[in-house]
């Protein structure tokens, strides 16, 4: 029995079990709580102990800010998931992948030029890209909105540089980039190519990519991401930005993500991508039956898919719901399911429109079994 004092705010009752009126979903932000249990079975085994002595120094023996042991896992990472090429490729560190999109744009970015580089993405897209380039406020580049105002217009004196999500945050969509050209550069946001989230069709073998612990091992708050870079060039412009900015990685972030992949590797991962896709589908294919009681109410489409990972075909167990208010009126989706007692996320956020809004479905089972919850007392009122 757990002690009530550790109660979540919605659960009371001697055993916690008590779902408490009044009580509202978080489903807004994307903390990844949903591995929680995993790592609770393997407590002793993933954790790691550093005396106060150890790593003092700013650099590793070979006077890096990188650990090669840890570059190592991580290309055997990619290599047995089978989600990413590194052969013959660079790979540096960032604090998340937020700091490296920052180095990317940077590193794309012609060096006080006349024209700065346009920064685009195409809507829904994770509000980041626009929110952080807006922020640096740079001479060398600058936010200009959806690829849809740029497609098929041509000019030459510009560069672009196109932040592409795949699968795409918020909808799950496995989104390929949309503009073509020689002044058009692509930034690949992976963050959520693994199997826990979506079919694994093929590597992915593109020029710039972003992937994360954060939505791998669940680990958000370690701060750990790397980039995968095809040119040299490139790789120089973002290390240059990493030096400059934080001279790198934490060396106690950087050994943490290394024993945390160590214990995720375990099976050649089967453990931990099971666990993380059994968790999501079975989420999703709650949410689905939920919302399909009514007509007002609707989630985006996703298919089933075969996945190299797990050498069959895989239903959606997307990180997010994509969730619209169907009716003409409801224009303020945000503003019912908030009324109702969920907290998600304005689609306008995502540069569209705010009769959608974005579910978190990755957050802990108690987070998700009071969205349900809620959502089941809304649509019963239709
Ligand atoms: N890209 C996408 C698409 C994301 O959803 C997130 C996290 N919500 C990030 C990047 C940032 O991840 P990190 O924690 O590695 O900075």
């Amino acid at each position: 029995k757990k002690p009530v004092c550790e109660c979540n705010a919605c659960y009371g009752g001697s055993d916690c079990s008590k779902l408490l009126s009044n009580c509202s979903a978080d489903a807004g932000s994307g903390d990844p709580y949903f591995l929680e249990p995993f790592w609770m079975e393997r407590a002793a085994s993933s954790a790691i102990l550093v005396s106060g002595w150890h790593r003092m120094g700013y650099t590793y023996s070979d006077r890096t800010y990188i650990s090669e042991l840890l570059v190592k896992y991580i290309k055997k990472f990619h290599a047995t998931v089978g989600n990413a090429i590194t052969e013959g490729k660079y790979i540096i560190f960032g604090s998340g992948s937020t700091q490296l999109l920052s180095a990317a744009v940077y590193a794309l970015s012609p060096t006080s030029s006349h024209s700065p580089a346009k920064v685009l993405a195409t809507a829904p897209y994770y509000y980041v890209y626009r929110t952080q380039t807006q922020f640096f406020n740079s001479r060398d580049f600058s936010y200009e909105g959806d690829t849809s105002l740029w497609k098929n217009k041509t000019d030459k004196n510009s560069l672009f540089i196109e932040i592409v999500t795949s699968p795409n945050n918020p909808d799950g969509k496995l989104n390929k980039g949309v503009l073509q050209g020689p002044n058009v550069k692509t930034i690949h946001d992976r963050a959520y190519y693994w199997p826990h989230f979506t079919a694994i069709p093929s590597p992915a073998d593109d020029d710039l990519m972003l992937y994360t612990i954060s939505k791998l091992t669940g680990h958000a708050g370690t701060r750990f991401g790397w980039a995968i870079i095809k040119d040299k060039a490139v790789y120089e412009k973002m290390s240059t930005y990493m030096d400059v900015n934080t001279m790198g990685v934490s060396r106690d972030a950087q050994l943490r993500a290394l024993k945390l992949l160590d214990v995720a590797l375990e099976e050649d991962g089967k453990q931990i991508f099971q666990f993380g896709y059994s968790t999501l589908r079975d989420r999703w294919i709650r949410l689905k039956k939920t919302i399909s009681k009514t007509k007002r109410f609707s989630l985006q489409k996703l298919s089933s898919q075969y996945c190299t990972f797990f050498k069959k075909e895989r239903d959606p167990s997307p990180a997010y719901a994509w969730f619209k208010c169907e009716r003409k009126e409801d224009k303020n989706c945000y503003k019912i399911l908030e009324a109702a007692g969920i907290n998600g996320r304005k689609g306008s956020l995502y540069g569209a429109e705010d009769r959608y809004v974005r579910l978190g479905l990755i957050r802990s089972k108690d987070d998700f079994e009071i969205l349900i919850n809620q959502l089941k007392v809304l649509v019963a009122k239709e």
